[in-house]
């Protein structure tokens, strides 16, 4: 008896020790929670992946401390929204991480911006001293699960280039988060379909692909400019405004401050909606994510 307990403590004490050696094939580094999402979900245990940002973080302002340059240090393969949503932070990263396999232009970066149709891209010149953050159009598409799929394809497909012994592992993966995604899509829309065509207010402008996939109207927002903060005479013709076409819903994440949007509520007796900034990585993933957020939108059934 004794000999047996040994022996299977013995091969628990190989097994957990071969777990520990079996390093993963690629070091991944993403600037959101919700790209970190994506990239485990196709990368599975090939990879290793970390997110420079929380979920409670602002992605346009991410503070570029030192731990996360050194992060990016031994990366593979970064992984970023782009249309200058990380501007603000990530070259001081890339600079700072000393690693030439993630600097713009080589096989390890890659900005997801450019596998997606983005919204709201400027047509002329946009002058940046005025606060505006969308300089290069709205980098917030990670909101709608059609970009998602093009987001993951994209990712799959640079992920077996980067490990092409992973090649079969990382398409069939990438094959089964899209499948998931459009049957969890037939789901939402039809749980959403009430809203179709429903005028509503939100703080920030990154809710745009999200009402462009869900046909929601977004007539106004309590920010005058991407990142700039309401001042009161703004507030008062977005009051007026909500007033004029009789909107029921403002929706905000979580991260944005609420004292505005709770002011407008009363004001005009439309119903304030937080929904989650980011995937709660790595508790959470991306189909859970938009569940989440697919149910704060459809209220109490
Ligand atoms: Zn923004």
């Amino acid at each position: 008896m004794m000999r047996f307990v040994l022996l299977v403590l013995l091969s628990c004490a190989l097994l957990l020790g071969a777990r520990d050696t079996r390093a993963a094939a690629l070091s991944v580094v993403t600037t959101t929670p919700d790209l970190a999402a994506v990239a485990s979900a196709i990368g599975g245990d090939r990879v290793q992946v970390r997110s420079l940002s929380a979920p409670s973080e602002d992605p346009h302002w991410v503070d570029p401390k030192p731990s996360l340059a050194l992060a990016l240090s031994n990366a593979d393969l970064l992984v970023a929204i782009g249309a200058e949503l990380e501007a603000g932070w990530l070259p001081t990263l890339q600079v700072g991480s000393r690693n030439a396999k993630i600097q713009k232009g080589s096989r390890g970066y890659l900005e997801c911006a450019e596998l997606v149709a983005l919204l709201e891209v400027p047509p002329g010149k946009v002058d940046r001293s005025q606060g505006d953050l969308h300089a290069s159009g709205n980098p917030h598409y990670m909101l709608d699960p059609r970009a998602i799929e093009r987001v993951a394809v994209g990712l799959g497909k640079r992920l077996a280039e980067l490990d092409p012994s992973g090649r079969a592992v990382y398409l069939e993966r990438t094959k089964q988060l899209v499948a998931r995604l459009r049957a969890a899509r037939a789901r939402w829309e039809e749980r959403l379909a009430p809203l179709r065509g429903q005028p509503v207010i939100t703080y920030h402008r990154s809710l745009v692909y999200l009402a462009d996939w869900l046909g929601l109207v977004i007539v106004d927002r309590l920010e005058p400019k991407p990142g700039v903060a309401p001042s009161p005479s703004h507030v008062a013709a977005v009051i007026r405004r909500a007033q004029e076409r009789k909107v029921r819903l403002l929706v905000q994440e979580r991260h944005h401050p609420t004292n505005t949007a709770e002011l407008v509520a009363k004001k005009t007796g439309a119903k304030l909606v937080r929904i989650p900034s980011a995937v709660r990585f790595p508790s959470q993933d991306i189909v859970a994510f938009l569940d989440e957020i697919v149910n704060a939108l459809a209220g109490p059934r």
